[in-house]
């Protein structure tokens, strides 16, 4: 069975790559062919690009009830050791606020974030930002550590090693990241985070528990990792308890990158619901992408979740995270700021804004202010 098709109505997506303008006709069709209403499209910069966040702006522009905004920030300025002027960190999360933005996307803390921004996110550079979230109450998707066997050369999985996310001594571990983290929510115990891909503790429910009865405030969304199916699929009926437990703090989420086809962002999205809904026994199909491994890899057992436990997975955590729809996008203030992200690209990259993504929907967005949807 290469599909999975949920019994579900109403499902919300809260981990969506949306990668170009281009896409849209392709993302419309697999939100159809995966049986999902509403995505939140989570939104990583890249600021050589110009790149990340524009294109979700425009999504929200044309499919205003279907697509949710998570921004990612900006770092030009650090990267460029302020050779590019960035807006701070603080007045950045402003603008997503004018620009109708959902909520705010991170990825400081992936440790290939920080080959790239060595900035602990408990370092001074953040400190008005995390106070600002905090103030304005925004909501954060935020991706922190990968799984364990990244920082093991014998574990590691070949797909993960193609993308150089093997690990060594040099590089950031696992244990200093969720400290940098557990400081981040002493200081601002209010942050409303959903930790991606489970927060890579899956193969430890116990310090999933304890993580979570400590942060009122934070859940985990099901965003495979693949590992995490492999890994809670070890001990299916601990696991199921986890999940009714904790049934108000778990987001359900793909990882679904626009540029996919609509069978593998189909097998994506079924791996999950087949997961949750089903008692199956079963192994990822052969059709799913490459950075859900070849089957051979492991073995799923479903959890076969009740419904009312569905319902929350699906539906309900996601709408009392970010609302029940989408806001709406502010038009002047998304085109003030894509037109700057394009010249920012520029004078990284020597890009010309008009070959950007940020360009383009700047361009667009001024052409037809309301760009009705046909
Ligand atoms: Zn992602």
């Amino acid at each position: 069975m290469n599909e999975w098709n949920s019994k579900v109505k109403g499902i919300i997506d809260g981990h969506v790559h949306m990668d170009s303008i281009a896409q849209e006709a392709g993302v419309l069709e697999i939100l159809a062919g995966a049986g999902i209403e509403k995505m939140a499209l989570v939104s990583i910069q890249d600021p050589a690009a110009g790149a990340g966040l524009a294109q979700s702006l425009y999504m929200k522009a044309r499919h205003p009830e279907t697509f949710y905004v998570f921004a990612g920030l900006n770092h030009a300025a650090q990267l460029t050791g302020g050779r590019v002027q960035t807006p701070s960190l603080a007045a950045q999360v402003d603008e997503f606020v004018a620009m109708g933005c959902d909520g705010i996307k991170m990825i400081e803390g992936k440790p290939t974030s920080r080959q790239h921004i060595d900035i602990p996110v408990t370092d001074a550079y953040f400190a008005d930002y995390w106070a600002r979230v905090a103030e304005v109450n925004l909501p954060i998707v935020w991706h922190v550590n990968d799984p364990e066997e990244f920082w093991d050369p014998e574990r590691i999985p070949g797909w993960a090693k193609e993308r150089n996310w093997g690990y060594g001594p040099d590089d950031v571990q696992k244990e200093a990241l969720y400290a940098e983290v557990d400081e981040v929510l002493a200081r601002h115990p209010q942050l409303r985070i959903t930790f991606a891909h489970f927060y890579f503790l899956s193969a430890d429910l116990a310090r999933a528990a304890r993580f979570l009865d400590a942060h009122p405030t934070v859940g985990f969304d099901l965003t495979p990792g693949i590992e995490m199916l492999y890994n809670l699929s070890r001990t299916p009926e601990a696991s199921r308890e986890f999940f009714v437990k904790y049934a108000d703090r778990i987001v359900f989420g793909t990882d679904i990158a626009s540029e996919q086809s609509v069978s593998e962002a189909q097998a994506r999205a079924g791996i999950v619901f087949r997961w949750l809904e089903s008692a199956d026994t079963f192994r990822v199909p052969a059709t799913a992408d490459s950075l859900l491994g070849p089957p051979e890899d492991g073995i799923i057992h479903g959890m076969a979740l009740p419904d009312d436990v569905l319902a929350k997975i699906y539906h309900d955590n996601f709408v009392r995270i970010a609302g029940p729809q989408p806001r709406a996008l502010n038009v002047s203030p998304a085109v003030e700021v894509c037109e700057r992200l394009a010249a920012i690209a520029e004078a990284m990259s020597g890009v010309p804004p008009a070959e950007t993504e940020s360009g383009k929907v700047a361009a667009r967005l001024l052409q037809s202010p309301v760009l009705m949807v046909e």
